[in-house]
């Protein structure tokens, strides 16, 4: 068994690589920025080939750096920004489009024309009709470039998620994993196939779409720089992060604190479909054996700190935040509702904007950043209320990660008004950890679920320590700071 494992993190703002070694210890980590552009408002895109080049970039780099050679690595595992589209050449290899990024709103068209199939499509894929996924972006760019849908149907085009368009450029192998292809809403969560009714609606050519391998599956043989490794693993990023944090059994969960908020809730071997707006997802497909997760996403996380930094010049550094949240003993009635993009779920409204409630001459700007910082704990427990009844699932504790987890105040707050431990890992780049995980799951490095369960250290446990009535005041504030913000339009 050769010493080290290798995990790419390619993600939307940069691509990402740690080296893991044999002593269970991460040994290097390194990463680069991705070119994000907009042409438009609303746009978003990339160059492909430097998605590519940049995975050659941290690779390169932690060649030299380290004196670690290629053929010491037993396994690559990858990690992607999901949901982002790329079409190149069959021939040539070469993109035939920017890659359109998940965020982009672009082909926003088509789904107001696919509006009658909603159901329909969410029965099928588990995700609600949106321009996120991947569906009519291979739309969009199959109508906006010379022939793209004749040279498709001929075979000439290729499409896939950023994880496809690496292995391809890799190894020369047209596969995606299942749970980059259940982002793609062309793909059944049940069949666990690519559904045909749903092809045919959006007219998209069967034979582009790459060919769906488990998460634990061989891809092939990665060329790198003359040498060869052996990809093992594949998954979404989020995917791979609830992977990361080891949430092997029904009713764990993890919460990501980066600019928006994302949590996934393990749901077993039956998917479960969600009233309320949430996500039914292929968690991962290990030995055959489907996993499904139910996810649900803050839009406005990270992103509040960032308004008061960039916005409102409240402070210099997000990490000032903390520091502000500690000099008040409790928020003074001030409650603020960052709906700036209006209200995901539960609430599913788009036309609402941000409000700060409950102002007098005693508040101060401590207490405004700390009701900035509790708008947020107090949207990931709307959530994972949603997750809890719907999922039938009890949540016992919740595994975070991300860059606000370094916000004390912000993670004993969650635990408090969840009334659950909140666990911080010691490695915080879990989402990368959970490539590894996987790639070493695949190549034998790992024996199984079990050994890696045993892996994980906690940084810290952050206990609840409010009283009932404390959380009940907060919850009712909340819910009417909540109902008198969608009164304002
Ligand atoms: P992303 O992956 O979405 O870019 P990161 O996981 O890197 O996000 O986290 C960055 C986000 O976390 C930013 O929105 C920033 O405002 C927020 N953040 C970083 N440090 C802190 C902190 N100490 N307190 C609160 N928020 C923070």
């Amino acid at each position: 068994m050769k010493k080290y494992l290798l995990a790419i993190d390619q993600g939307t703002t940069s691509t990402r690589a740690i080296l893991y070694s044999k002593e269970r210890k991460i040994f290097y980590k390194t990463q680069v920025e991705v070119k994000n552009f907009f042409p438009k408002e609303g746009y978003v895109e990339q160059d492909a080939l430097d998605i590519y080049l940049s995975v050659l970039n941290v690779i390169n780099d932690i060649i030299t750096k380290t004196n670690i050679s290629i053929d010491e690595i037993d396994s690559l595992g990858i990690t992607n920004q999901r949901e982002t589209t790329i079409v190149w050449d069959k021939k040539t290899g070469m993109p035939v489009y920017n890659a359109i990024v998940w965020q982009s709103r672009q082909s926003n068209s088509y789904c107001e024309k696919w509006e009658k199939y909603k159901d329909l499509i969410h029965k099928k894929t588990g995700l609600i009709l949106n321009p996120y996924f991947s569906a009519s972006k291979i739309r969009y760019i199959l109508d906006h470039i010379k022939d793209g849908q004749a040279r498709a149907e001929k075979g000439e085009l290729l499409f896939g998620t950023v994880d496809s368009w690496l292995i391809y450029k890799l190894t020369k192998n047209h596969y995606t994993d299942i749970t980059n292809a259940s982002r793609t809403m062309l793909f059944n969560i049940n069949s666990l196939d690519y559904d045909d009714e749903l092809l045919k609606i959006f007219n998209i050519p069967r034979i582009m779409l790459p060919e769906v391998l488990s998460s634990n599956d061989y891809y092939g043989d990665a060329n790198i720089f003359g040498s060869k490794i052996k990809i093992n693993g594949v998954a979404g990023d989020q995917q791979s992060s609830l992977f990361g944090q080891a949430c092997f059994d029904v009713g764990s969960s993890k919460s990501t604190y980066g600019t928006g908020c994302f949590m996934l809730v393990n749901i077993g071997e039956t998917p479960v479909y969600s009233k309320n707006g949430l996500l039914t997802t292929i968690a991962w497909k290990i030995n055959n054996k489907v996993t499904y997760a139910l996810e649900g996403s803050v839009f406005m996380g990270g992103a509040t700190i960032q308004w008061l930094r960039d916005q409102i010049g409240l402070i210099q550094q997000a990490s000032e935040s903390e520091k502000y949240a500690k000099k008040v003993n409790n928020e003074l009635g001030v409650y603020i509702v960052p709906a700036f993009v209006g209200l995901g779920a539960p609430y599913w409204d788009n036309e609402c904007k941000g409000a700060i409630f409950g102002l007098t001459r005693g508040t101060t700007k401590a207490h405004l950043i700390r009701a900035t910082l509790n708008s947020i704990a107090f949207q990931v427990k709307d959530i994972i209320n949603v997750m809890e009844n719907e999922g039938d699932c009890k949540i016992q504790t919740l595994k975070v990660d991300g860059g606000a987890t370094a916000n004390n105040y912000l993670m004993q707050f969650q635990a408090d008004i969840l009334n659950k431990d909140i666990i911080l890992p010691e490695f915080i780049e879990v989402t990368a950890l959970g490539a590894i995980y996987l790639a070493g799951l695949g190549s034998g490095y790992f024996s199984s679920l079990d050994e890696i369960k045993n892996l994980n250290k906690v940084e810290k446990i952050f206990k609840p320590q409010m009283n009932k009535e404390e959380i009940n005041k907060l919850d009712k504030n909340w819910k009417k700071a909540i109902e008198a913000t969608r009164l304002f339009k």
